[in-house]
């Protein structure tokens, strides 16, 4: 095949003196000149390569990657669902491209009314009071949460002796790190074996040291946390305040809100519930919502509306409007108003879907207790379920086959689909973590159980298949421990013999 040869390297292919475009002469006075200080002495190594030949390598190279519009994408935890392309056109839409978030707030009223809805519609999805749009990611909101929740702490007069925040064992990374560079120090509390919080050790560990007790819900295992008002009460009568962190609110959305079950303060991950693609790092929002009293804590720039029902800009460079508002924020978190795209998609998503937005929950755990039944027979179900919006299966459940759920992954990957999550809750060795999302269809869901049933069979009649996989996509199954321990990072050192 031709895309053999144009998926190398584009440095590989380069010819010198090879040229795949053609530039406008300029006279010497429209030059660009950089002054002798910041010039390069010698020409930078660029690849140089004829037009066919950079089109079809680049057109070759987006193909070998796997996104949620190339097949199913079963992450755990991460929520890769299909994101409707009309959400898409909202951003693109010629009044908002042009838009610098410099301008006066008398020519942006149109963006700024969008930036308000979202904060609105939020606010009520989640049973929160106020929220700021501002963080980039859920781990950002976590950071920006759990400064809110200093901020209280230390109007109360209690900030330097409550030190500790709270985190559930089965809790994602960020949440640990998150409160770990907020200045605490971590508490870990355990589960119990149905995979919810063991709310008598969390009550152990409760008292007038503790900011904060943050909980996902339903949990990353996949299961609803059923003692959260319980919980909320013990947290409150100590003092301290509750952080919900909204990554798996999919799986509650339109029929349960964290507000009313006693949480304070949440993020939403708008890149995983709300319409944004992501993967691979790209754009995402994590806003931060607060319950009745915490408003003024949030950080700037936020969006209010006038009683003339115009959009201003609050700022810190707009002190009276702060002072009518009795505001002591943070500060700033992100540059401007954040990543304004995603808003935009976000509130399209919400009012596309309108009162449907009730059937996301409800169906995103149908589809996960389908494919988790469906399959229990053949993989290692620790927790029953019924389940959420996902699920954990501990690896195949005949052990004596020697495939590990890394196989399973790798395997899937020949079959036409993205491996879920694995190893990851850290709560079992051999974690695969699947999360169908309410926007599959029953066929692709039979499709990705008869590939894992297929799978398991052949865990069982030829492991070697397993073992060596994966064996028909563009990268094969590299040497893992190799590539842990040299790995080679840039080009240089792949040509320099350690592929
Ligand atoms: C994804 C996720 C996060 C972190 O969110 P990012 O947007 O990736 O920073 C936190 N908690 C849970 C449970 C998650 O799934």
């Amino acid at each position: 095949m031709n895309s053999q040869l144009y998926s190398k390297l584009i440095f590989e292919l380069s010819r010198p003196g090879r040229k795949g475009h053609s530039l406008p002469k300029y006279t010497s006075g429209q030059a660009f000149r950089v002054s002798a200080r910041y010039a390069r002495e010698e020409a930078p190594s660029l690849p140089e390569t004829d037009e066919p030949t950079v089109v079809r390598h680049y057109t070759n190279s987006s193909t070998n990657n796997f996104g949620v519009d190339t097949g199913f994408y079963p992450l755990g935890s991460c929520t890769m669902k299909y994101n409707p392309k009309v959400n898409e056109a909202a951003p693109a839409d010629a009044g908002l491209g042009p838009l610098h978030p410099a301008q006066p707030a008398s020519t942006v009223q149109g963006a700024l009314e969008i930036y308000h809805r979202l904060q609105r519609a939020l606010s009520e999805i989640g049973g929160m009071s106020e929220f700021s749009l501002n963080p980039y990611a859920g781990a950002h909101g976590e950071l920006t949460g759990l400064m809110v929740i200093r901020s209280y702490h230390k109007s109360r007069g209690e900030g330097a002796m409550r030190r500790k925040v709270i985190v559930p064992d089965s809790a994602h990374g960020t949440n640990p790190a998150s409160a770990a560079i907020a200045g605490y120090d971590v508490v870990e509390c355990k589960s119990l074996a149905d995979g919810t919080v063991d709310v008598e050790d969390l009550r152990s560990k409760l008292g007038s040291d503790v900011a904060a007790v943050m909980m996902t819900n339903p949990n990353t295992v996949g299961m609803f946390e059923k003692n959260i008002p319980a919980i909320a009460d013990a947290v409150h009568s100590c003092g301290a305040l509750m952080y919900y962190d909204g990554a798996n609110l999919n799986a509650l959305l339109g029929v349960a809100r964290p507000g009313d079950m006693g949480f304070d303060v949440m993020h939403i991950n708008l890149h995983k519930t709300f319409s944004t693609p992501h993967g691979g790092g790209g754009p995402g929002a994590g806003p931060v919502g607060v319950r009745e009293g915490l408003e003024k804590y949030l950080p700037l720039p936020r969006v209010v509306r006038e009683a003339d029902g115009s959009y201003s800009v609050v700022d810190s460079d707009n002190e009276s409007l702060r002072e009518v508002l009795e505001l002591d924020p943070l500060g700033r978190v992100s540059s401007w108003l954040g990543n304004f795209a995603v808003y935009a998609k976000a509130l399209a998503y919400i009012l596309s879907m309108g009162k449907d937005i009730e059937q996301v929950g409800p169906l995103a755990c149908l589809n996960a207790n389908y494919v988790m039944n469906s399959l229990s027979d053949v993989y290692a179900l620790p927790i029953p379920g019924p389940c959420k919006h996902e699920f954990v299966f501990d690896g195949l459940k005949d052990k004596s086959t020697g495939c590990t759920t890394m196989n399973v992954a790798k395997r899937l990957l020949d079959m036409g689909f993205h491996a879920p999550t694995i190893y990851f809750p850290l709560l079992f060795h051999e974690s695969l973590m699947i999360e169908p999302t309410e926007t599959e269809s029953r066929e692709t869901l039979d499709a990705f159980i008869a590939a894992m049933r297929e799978i398991a069979r052949e865990a069982a009649e030829a492991p070697e298949t397993l073992k060596t996989a994966p064996h028909n996509t563009p990268v094969r199954h590299p040497d893992e421990n190799e590539a842990a321990l040299h790995p080679a990072l840039t080009y240089a050192a792949l040509t320099s013999g350690r592929s």
